[in-house]
């Protein structure tokens, strides 16, 4: 499931394609996807330009010269491509943009939505519905943010027994955190998902806070590297080899230590860690 840093890549993908072009045409394949498609969504986004791109938790916001705001929502399985030739859509695409060449060029650009399992979804609104947006409302800071700091972090925390793992999947506390880089920031901070989020003080906030930047700095490099490297016209993107080194690693040695990473589920979701690195 795509969460910060695969959203962020798709964004800087698609900010070529989309930034300061017209759309000539919108393909809306069907009328709902986790929750109904806006009304005549293919008809308001016709000739609209695309102003700029931006990016909120797991979110990609693509505004309009409208004063609109196009929300795509990647779900569990969405993915976008790029095309410069018009594709032959497959029963998953469920969305294109035909995009007006850029200045200088010649060639019109293809967006395709792509989603089998369909738990993604596509909004337009108002931008000044942003804040009060179903989606977006109540969201907790960017971590890549200034809002976000190791005394913010403890903070949202402070007094919660939930778990820390749980906590750093909750939107509301931290914004784009999922199961992946949950993980891979506890290992990096050397704290055990099991610990409780109230006891993420002083110190051990200070390390939270620099592992979640670091790891999703890092991820965000893995992914932009993977645009410059594979991204052809018609590839897709948003999804690269991550360095992970526990998410999914049961029972493969710890790379600090070379203990052997444990697995346990935590609110239905697996959690990887090493025992000896993390308290
Ligand atoms: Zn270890």
């Amino acid at each position: 499931m795509p969460e910060l840093p695969e959203v962020e890549t798709v964004k800087q993908a698609l900010l070529p394609v989309l930034e300061n072009r017209r759309v000539l045409s919108a393909f809306v394949g069907r009328s709902n996807l986790r929750w109904p498609l806006p009304e005549n969504l293919a008809k308001r986004l016709k000739n609209r330009v695309f102003t700029r791109l931006t990016r909120r938790g797991k979110y990609v916001l693509m505004h309009l010269d409208s004063g609109e705001v196009l929300l795509l929502h990647l779900g569990m399985s969405g993915s976008v491509r790029i095309y410069q030739q018009k594709p032959d859509l497959g029963q998953h695409d469920h969305f294109m943009l035909e995009m007006a060449p850029q200045i200088g060029q010649n060639y019109l650009s293809y967006v395709v939505l792509n989603d089998p399992r369909r738990f993604g979804w596509i909004d337009l609104f108002a931008e000044s519905a942003i804040l009060k947006h179903k989606l977006l409302a109540g969201m907790g800071p960017e971590p890549l943010s200034n809002k976000f700091s190791a005394a913010q972090l403890e903070a949202a925390f402070k007094g919660r027994s939930v778990s820390v793992k749980n906590a750093l999947l909750n939107q509301t506390l931290i914004a784009g955190i999922g199961n992946i880089y949950a993980n891979e920031a506890l290992f990096l901070s050397g704290i055990s998902p099991r610990r409780k989020a109230g006891t993420i003080t002083g110190e051990r906030a200070n390390r939270l806070a620099t592992a979640i930047v670091t790891t999703l700095r890092a991820a965000i490099e893995d992914g932009g590297t993977s645009l410059r490297d594979h991204v052809q016209p018609g590839g897709e993107i948003g999804y690269f080899v991550q360095r992970l080194a526990v998410y999914g690693q049961a029972g493969k040695p710890c790379p600090r230590c070379s203990s052997l990473i444990k697995t346990i589920i935590q609110s239905g979701r697996s959690s990887f860690y090493c025992s000896r690195c993390q308290r």
